[in-house]
């Protein structure tokens, strides 16, 4: 059995990939069950930067507690083509540091306002880094791609899900399961499992 510590305080990350490994011989422990409660600042330029300061500054206070399996780090965000790939790694703080979800939708909503049907293309991109219990990363990248509707719709997900949609259905639509089978997550976890399956 891998034992495995998500470097994440964000519950809605947690839960998703909760649910997308739950058939796999892992055993998923949050930050908070393994007793670390630091939130080291993501001062990086890329979602991977991101992914690795966290995955890194997780596993040096999970190895000082005596910890000897892996770190896992997500750090994801929403690059809109009409944006020039804004919010990118800013999506969390796009609309301020004490910002709601409703704030970030909102925000969206209004720069994307004048942009034509047909340039409303984005994806979701989510970096992982996997830190080894011999301190190596290993880092990998989902994505997926879709659009921003015209207005928010649907009470699933998190984040920017009722804006992003594909098929003519925002996330925020779409089941768990749905969302779970497509997502930049479930992308990006497929490589980890690849990468574990290659051990
Ligand atoms: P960070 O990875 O903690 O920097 O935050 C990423 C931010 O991107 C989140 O706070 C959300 O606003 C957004 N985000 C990341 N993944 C998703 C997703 O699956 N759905 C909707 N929004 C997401």
């Amino acid at each position: 059995m891998i034992e495995l510590i998500l470097a994440t305080n964000n519950k809605n990350k947690l839960r998703e990939i909760r649910e997308i490994l739950a058939e796999q011989e892992i055993t998923v422990l949050s930050q908070a069950e393994a007793d670390i409660c630091i939130e080291p600042d993501e001062n990086g330029m890329t979602f991977a930067e991101n992914a690795e300061i966290k995955a890194r500054a997780i596993f040096e206070a999970a190895k000082a507690k005596g910890f000897s399996g892996y770190v896992l780090a997500d750090d994801s965000g929403l690059a809109v083509d009409a944006l020039n790939g804004e919010p990118g790694v800013f999506s969390h703080r796009w609309a301020g540091e004490n910002a709601t979800d409703a704030d970030r939708i909102d925000k969206m909503l209004t720069v994307m306002a004048n942009v034509p049907d047909g340039r409303r293309g984005a994806h979701f991109a989510c970096a992982m880094c996997l830190i080894a219990p011999d301190g190596s990363a290993h880092c990998f990248e989902g994505r997926v791609c879709g659009e921003i509707l015209r207005e928010a719709r649907g009470a699933n997900g998190f984040g920017y899900d009722p804006v992003f949609g594909i098929g003519g259905r925002s996330f925020a639509e779409f089941s768990a399961e749905e969302k779970n089978a497509v997502s930049h997550r479930h992308n990006a976890l497929m490589q980890v499992l690849a990468y574990f399956r290659s051990l």
